[in-house]
C-alpha cells in the first residue's frame, strides 16, 4: 500500500491576520468561512474527499477512524486508520505533527505530539495500537516528525525541566531548553522502530515565519500534518 504524507505551512490560504493565511483550525477564533475555504484547499492538495480532524486536548487517547467516524473526533490526540482514502489530520503551531505509517500492513496514523502528550508517551501508545489492533510490526513502521518548535526556542519552566530530566534522563534538556524531537525519537526507537525509519524536520516553527508558532505569536493559526492511504494498490 502506498501511503502519502503532507505538511502544510501558513502560506496560500484565505485567512486574515493574525491567522494569515492557511489556517486549518476552527477553534482559534478565525472566521469560519475562511477556515472552510482553507480546508477545501487542503482537500484539493490531497486529492481526496474525506478529511478527519481531532479536537486535540494534550492527552494520549488514540482513536480508530472507520466508516462510522465523525469529521471531528472529540478529546483525542491520535487517529489511526486502515481505510484507503481517509485523510487523517493533526493541527499544530509548535507541537510536533507526528505521522506514523506501515506500508506493508497499510496503516496510517496522525499524532499530536506536544509536550504533555509526549510526557504521556502518546507516540508509543499509538505504535501499540497499530501493533495490537492492526498486526503491524514495529520494525516496519515509519515516522515523520514535521516542523515544530526546536530546542533553540523551546524554553520550559524549571519544574518541567526537572520532570523531564528525572523521568527521561539529562540528554533532553540544555539548561531550560527542551529537545522534544529527540525525546519522541527515543520513545519511538524504544517501542521498536528503526532509527533510520524516523525522519525529523529540522525546521523550527518559532524561528521560521512560514509556520504558525504559538510561542512566537500567541493568537495564531494552525498548520497541519496529513496522512492517507492511497486508493490504488501498487
Ligand atoms: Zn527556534
Amino acid at each position: 500500500m502506498k501511503i502519502e504524507t503532507l505538511f502544510t505551512d501558513r502560506n496560500g490560504g484565505s485567512s486574515l491576520p493574525p491567522f494569515d493565511t492557511l489556517n486549518i483550525a476552527m477553534h482559534t477564533g478565525d472566521d469560519t468561512l475562511s477556515v472552510e475555504r482553507n480546508r477545501d484547499l487542503l482537500k484539493k492538495k490531497t486529492g481526496l474527499k474525506k478529511l478527519y480532524f481531532m479536537e486535540q486536548v494534550h492527552k494520549n487517547r488514540v482513536c480508530i477512524i472507520d466508516e462510522t467516524s465523525p469529521e471531528t473526533t472529540s478529546s483525542c490526540d491520535a487517529l489511526v486508520t486502515d481505510r484507503p482514502g481517509s485523510v487523517l489530520v493533526v493541527m499544530v503551531a509548535d507541537c510536533i505533527p507526528l505521522l506514523l505509517y506501515d506500508e506493508i500492513c497499510g496503516i496510517a496514523a496522525a499524532v499530536h505530539a506536544g509536550r504533555e502528550g509526549t510526557l504521556l508517551n502518546i507516540s508509543t501508545k499509538c505504535v501499540d495500537v497499530m501493533q495490537k489492533r492492526f498486526n503491524s510490526k514495529a520494525q516496519d513502521i515509519r515516522a515523520k516528525l514535521g516542523p515544530s518548535i526546536h530546542s533553540c526556542c523551546y524554553e520550559v519552566s524549571k519544574e518541567i525541566a526537572e520532570t523531564v530530566t528525572k523521568r527521561f534522563g539529562s540528554g533532553y534538556m540544555n539548561g531550560r531548553y527542551l529537545d522534544l524531537q529527540a525525546l519522541n525519537r527515543d520513545q519511538l526507537t524504544a517501542a521498536g522502530l528503526k532509527r533510520e525509519n524516523i525522519e525529523i524536520s529540522g525546521l523550527c516553527t518559532c524561528c521560521n515565519k512560514n509556520y504558525f508558532s504559538y510561542r512566537r505569536e500567541g493568537v495564531t493559526g494552525r498548520f497541519v500534518g496529513a496522512i492517507w492511504i492511497n486508493n490504488r494498490v501498487l
